[in-house]
């Protein structure tokens, strides 16, 4: 029975939140597991921030270095003696970042930033393992950009399945395994990353290449919800969804599970559970291929959208042929589209609001077409709605756009 544990940042935000992960991962002792953590919470975004200070060569770079490193020793201090190992293996981390960081940034924005941003997955897993053996929980440290390989596409890098399965295999032999969520490397052992909120991915790409027999993801909820509870008072916790159903909610953007994550545990028919990393007694929700008894309205918001609606210069129909260059234009900016809509005279898409994609985007679009563009919007979608529940979103709210199927509505509000 292998199984491999999830931890987010939240579950590792400080050093009491490390001690509890330390009470849940000791109630596997002498299991085979492989436990795979994200950076401690915040973390990322504060290296986004410090490499978009780096690339424009901005004051204020080693500040944000300074803010970043307080919270990795702030957590030592609490968790280590000061003459423990842990001490000098962080400080040569922060080194490698300053290095980068004299060095002058190279042209291409995506690959600064995994070089950076991958660093956040290396110093939390560094901490974690430390304290897992300083606990008595002897484990080996094994660094993702040794096993998970993938294209250059920085960033957003795509998993080369069968190179990353072998050497998964070869390197995943004996246990408890500590590793990285959310970063690998390319064909030239550059660092990659996987994607904003990617280290769930990581664990089901490690599940599917070893066909373990569970994933545990630890969240700061019961489970997954029928809402999320940051926009619903009171939402409830679904004991049982079906692999399916969890890929919609997913793809819709429930923030709980990252899209990518259910499909290759689908593939492999390995059970998903969501628990929460507070009351680690409960069993959350599992995800399997069974469905649930009860079917109930599921509430999803996606923040920060921009809605861009395209228009021929002189106001005629937008057909295929333009259809397909928008998408061909799309597909170089790497932009997915989150809704679409097409009437007569102009075609609408709904997409994140990413800062390094979307001004370029719409330019390149604004070279052939009139476009207007809101920010800031928000994506609700319902599935299994009924009139209560597109009540219940809609309330006082200003609708840009609507769509409904049979399963699903979808609201854009300003
Ligand atoms: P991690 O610590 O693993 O990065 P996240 O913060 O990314 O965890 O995901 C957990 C958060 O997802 C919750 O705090 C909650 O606000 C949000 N969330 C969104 N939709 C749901 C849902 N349907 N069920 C549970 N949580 C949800
Ligand atoms: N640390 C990364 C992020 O915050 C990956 C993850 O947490 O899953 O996006
Ligand atoms: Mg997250």
């Amino acid at each position: 029975m292998i199984k491999v544990l999830k931890f987010g940042g939240a579950s590792i935000k400080n050093s009491k939140r490390i001690e509890n992960v330390f009470s849940i991962i000791d109630k596997y002792k002498g299991q085979k597991i492989i436990i795979v953590f994200s950076a401690i919470a915040n973390i990322t975004n504060l290296l986004e921030d410090l490499v978009e200070l780096y690339v424009n060569r901005e004051a204020g770079v080693k500040n944000k270095l300074l803010e970043i490193k307080a919270i990795h020793f702030g957590i030592l201090d609490n968790l280590f003696n000061k003459n423990d190992k842990v001490y000098e293996k962080i400080n040569n981390i922060f080194d490698e970042i300053d290095l980068i960081l004299d060095a002058k940034p190279h042209k291409i924005f995506s690959f600064n930033y995994d070089q950076i941003v991958s660093k956040g997955e290396l110093l939390s897993s560094i901490i974690l393992s430390d304290y897992l053996n300083l606990k008595k929980i002897n484990n080996s440290l094994l660094d993702s950009r040794d096993f998970i390989k993938t294209d250059s596409k920085f960033q957003n890098a795509k998993i080369d399945w069968l190179l990353t399965k072998k050497k998964i295999k070869e390197k995943i032999t004996n246990f408890p395994i500590v590793t990285q969520g959310f970063v690998g490397s390319d064909m030239s052992n550059n660092p990659t990353t996987l994607g904003r909120e990617g280290s769930d991915f990581t664990a089901a790409i490690i599940a599917n290449s070893l066909d373990v027999d569970e994933v545990i993801i630890w969240k700061d909820v019961n489970g997954v919800l029928n809402a999320d509870p940051r926009y619903f008072d009171n939402p409830l916790l679904l004991d049982n969804i079906s692999f399916s159903e969890a890929i919609e909610l997913a793809f819709y953007g429930a923030k709980v599970i990252h899209p990518k994550t259910i499909q290759p545990l689908q593939q492999k028919n390995i059970p998903l559970s969501v628990r929460s990393f507070l009351n680690y007694e409960n069993t959350g929700t599992i995800i399997n291929s069974s469905e649930p008894k009860d079917i109930i309205p599921l509430y999803i918001v996606k923040e920060n959208q921009v809605l861009i609606s395209i228009s021929d210069n002189n106001l005629s129909f937008i057909v295929e042929k333009h259809l397909s260059w928008i998408f061909s234009v799309l597909s170089k900016h790497d932009v997915s589209l989150n809704l679409m809509q097409n009437s007569a005279v102009s075609f609408s898409i709904c997409v994140d609001n990413i800062k390094h994609k979307i001004p370029s985007l719409i330019e390149e679009l604004s070279n052939k077409f009139t476009v207007f563009y809101n920010e800031k919007v928000e994506l609700f979608t319902i599935r299994h709605y009924n009139s209560l529940s597109i009540e219940r979103v809609i309330k006082n709210k200003q609708i840009l756009l609507q769509q409904k199927s049979r399963n699903t509505v979808q609201f854009i509000v300003a």
